[in-house]
């Protein structure tokens, strides 16, 4: 139907229903060119209409994923894996990375501005010539910080990047530290009550 905004990438004119134990999803469209593995991306929104407790995973990893059955427009057929909610990412130029500093499989916060905006941890980074620079989140995460296509966002280091304190209790790993919620400069920059 027309070429996707990664090169090489395509969304056909076919769409197929996802059926799952509870329910169905139907004109879920199909992105080609072919895989080795079938792979079908949903939001953990859509894990609750067919009934499927869907997986966090990186794009091509569908082992021991959960199945289903898709019927298209000439036939059906079963997965057994390869239903995942697919870990939100970026695509990044080589030159991109370069001038970011950042490295192929590593992770960033990402923070989306607006009245719902937020901010997007353990975000990959994946890096490649063949890539035009974009981040990917799926309905769910993009309507959570009522993003739209073509908007931009800012590559943070971590949320704590965005603190200028340098002696934070949990600065460095929250889950070592003793229970100690909100840090100082959210306090005072918040007003947490
Ligand atoms: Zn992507």
């Amino acid at each position: 139907m027309k070429p996707l905004s990664q090169p090489g990438q395509f969304a056909a004119a076919e769409t197929v229903e996802v059926v799952g134990p509870k329910g169905s999803i139907p004109g879920v469209r199909v992105l080609g060119p072919a895989r080795g593995d079938s792979q079908v991306e949903l939001s953990v929104t859509d894990g609750f209409v067919l009934g499927v407790a869907l997986p966090v995973r990186v794009s091509g990893d569908v082992e021991s994923t959960p199945g289903g059955h898709l019927i298209g427009p000439r036939g059906a057929v079963r997965l057994d894996q390869g239903l995942i909610v697919a870990a939100r990412h970026i695509h990044l130029e080589p030159a991109h990375a370069a001038a970011a500093e950042l490295q192929d499989q590593q992770r960033v916060a990402v923070r989306a501005l607006g009245k719902r905006g937020l901010i997007f941890e353990e975000v990959a980074i994946r890096i490649s010539d063949k890539f035009k620079t974009e981040m990917h989140l799926d309905t769910d995460e993009g309507n959570a910080a009522y993003v739209r296509p073509g908007d931009v966002v800012e590559i943070i280091a971590d949320v704590c990047g965005l603190c200028p304190s340098e002696s934070c209790a949990i600065r460095d790993d929250p889950t070592q530290k003793p229970s100690r919620p909100y840090c100082d400069f959210a306090q005072t920059r918040y007003q947490i009550r």
